[in-house]
């Protein structure tokens, strides 16, 4: 076994949302950061949701003011930080009279568009779905609706690009490296790292441990740490179905179910419709792994409810779940329990700190490493003051509405390659195109072709730059290509990366 000897100022463990942007937030304020992740970056929830930067219309319901108020003001300061995976969206509602009365659902969109700080969204309105474009694919008997905004986010992308941020700041950031256990020092904890890739171990120090494991959180606090965190966790699986595009416009819907649930269908990666989620209680991490057949046929019966054409099982071309690490408020059913965030501190300030981190949403990731951070000031006397609320994540360093003048700018320094291929890069890296196609003066320099509009070029980048390691890294989380490439396809991709494994720099 081998040891570091600089010892870290913070060791963060979970490379999911909150693990990335705490180690960013950290790492920014000057701390010597260390950041493990036992799989891959965004393995764990970060990649399953329903990918949303919302404030949450029906967390209104259950009088979260102060979250949904919270959230709603994250969207827009999201969308101009890094507004190449972050962009607008529009939710149509159909009027269900049996389910909520309209003067509820007017009052809910009048808070959601006034207490959250919205300057650039465009706020709430009726539908008349007998003549809106987005009444074509309802049944007859929708006839009217309401329209709102919330923002989308590639959810993946954006952890990624926090512990790209963290990296460039100074945090040493490690994936597939799980902290297997800690010890207590006299004024600081001993940590053992495993690097899965190779079965090495080594240790690490470090004053201050933040437990940002996720669904993983009691668990690590009891089997690694050593000690019963006094809050609980409740972890709540969420599945989504996509299936082929239903609907051809950009607009998303929200479809409320007679069991108080909402489901959405939003359009997703141009030729597909995703559908979710569900709420299921699990006891074991493993079983939120997957969907199950009962998930596929709520989501089936819930949406068919709505859309003339029944969705069917057979529809369906893929599937995801993940589960949601709850804190555990005593609330009654798992739709129920808050989506907030509790911060749970042990230790002094002198000695060996630990802060377990229970629930958050994506939306609120950056507020809680502010938190995180603020909660832990007194074990970092000289570090800065907060600073993520106004610094572009890594190729967001762009205007907030400008992502068609970058495209543009794009088509025309690289008139050699197809606009969809330079569209969807810009969607993923925005600014940092130009790190992958400088230097490339035709299609042949990008290299080997995987399929569709994959090559050799991005995938040395996503290496590089973004810790990329197997097929299933690049296809299913730094970019959702495994939708397009065939079988054939993806089998000569996880070769390749097999046989072409590069460190990141
Ligand atoms: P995770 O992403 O799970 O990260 C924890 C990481 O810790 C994992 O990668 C794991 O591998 C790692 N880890 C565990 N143990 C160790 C160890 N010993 N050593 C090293 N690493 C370890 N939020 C929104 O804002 N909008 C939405 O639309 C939305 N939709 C959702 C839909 C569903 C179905 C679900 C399940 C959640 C949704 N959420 C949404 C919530 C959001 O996705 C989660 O709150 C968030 O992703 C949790 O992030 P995390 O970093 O805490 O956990």
């Amino acid at each position: 076994m081998t040891s570091s000897t600089e010892p870290y100022d913070l060791a963060v463990i979970g490379g999911g949302i909150n693990g990335c942007g705490i180690a960013r937030d950290a790492a920014g304020r000057g701390l010597k950061v260390l950041l493990c992740e036992q799989s891959d970056l965004a393995s764990g929830t970060s990649s399953a949701s329903t990918k949303l930067i919302h404030g949450g219309l029906r967390y209104l319901e259950h009088y979260e003011f102060r979250l949904v108020q919270e959230s709603l003001s994250e969207r827009e300061r999201l969308w101009a930080l890094a507004p190449h995976i972050v962009w607008p969206m529009r939710f149509v509602l159909p009027h269900n009279e049996e389910l909520r009365p309209a003067w509820l659902i007017r009052l809910g969109l009048f808070l959601y568009d006034h207490i959250g700080g919205r300057k650039l969204l465009p706020g709430s309105h009726m539908v008349d779905l007998t003549k809106d474009v987005a009444g074509d694919v309802l049944r007859d008997d929708f006839r009217r609706g309401f329209e709102y905004s919330d923002c989308w986010v590639e959810d993946s992308r954006m952890v990624v690009l926090n512990a790209m941020d963290a990296a460039e700041r100074g945090a040493d950031v490690r994936v597939r490296t799980g902290v297997t256990s800690v010890s207590r020092q006299d004024k600081s904890w001993r940590l053992t790292l495993t690097n899965h890739e190779t079965g090495q171990t080594e240790t690490a120090d470090a004053k201050v441990i933040v437990n940002a494991a996720g669904p993983w959180v009691a668990q690590v606090a009891q089997s690694s740490i050593g000690m019963n965190s006094k809050s609980d966790i409740r972890l709540v699986k969420g599945s989504h179905i996509v299936v082929p595009k239903i609907f051809d416009h950009e607009r998303s819907y929200i479809f409320q179910n007679a069991d108080k649930r909402i489901i959405f269908a939003i359009p997703y990666q141009t030729n597909f419709t995703l559908i979710g989620t569900t709420d299921v209680e699990v006891d074991d991490l493993a079983d939120g792994k997957k969907i199950s057949n009962g998930e596929i046929d709520y989501l089936c019966d819930a949406a068919s409810e709505y859309f003339k054409k029944p969705i069917q099982p057979a529809d369906v071309v893929w599937t995801y779940a993940g589960v949601r690490p709850l804190y555990d408020d005593g609330g009654g059913d798992a739709q129920q329990v808050t989506r907030d965030f509790v911060l749970e501190r042990h230790g002094p300030s002198d000695g060996p700190a630990l802060l377990n981190v229970f629930g958050g949403k994506l939306t609120t990731y950056r507020r809680l490493a502010e938190d995180v951070l603020e909660k832990l000031d007194d074990c970092f006397p000289e570090a800065g003051k907060p600073w993520t609320d106004s610094a572009a994540l890594p190729g967001g360093d762009f205007p907030t509405q400008g992502f068609e003048n970058l495209c543009e700018t794009y088509y025309a320094s690289y008139p050699w390659a197809p606009e969809t291929l330079l569209h969807r890069l810009t969607r993923a890296y925005g600014t940092c195109v130009s790190d992958i196609l400088d230097g490339a003066s035709s299609m042949d320099d990008l290299g080997q072709h995987f399929g569709h509009d994959l090559y050799e070029r991005e995938i040395e980048y996503l290496k590089q730059k973004e810790w990329a390691r197997t097929a299933e890294d690049v296809l299913w989380r730094r970019s959702k290509l495994g939708l397009f490439l065939t079988p054939d396809e993806q089998t000569t991709l996880t070769d390749w990366m097999k046989a072409k494994h590069v460190e990141p720099v």
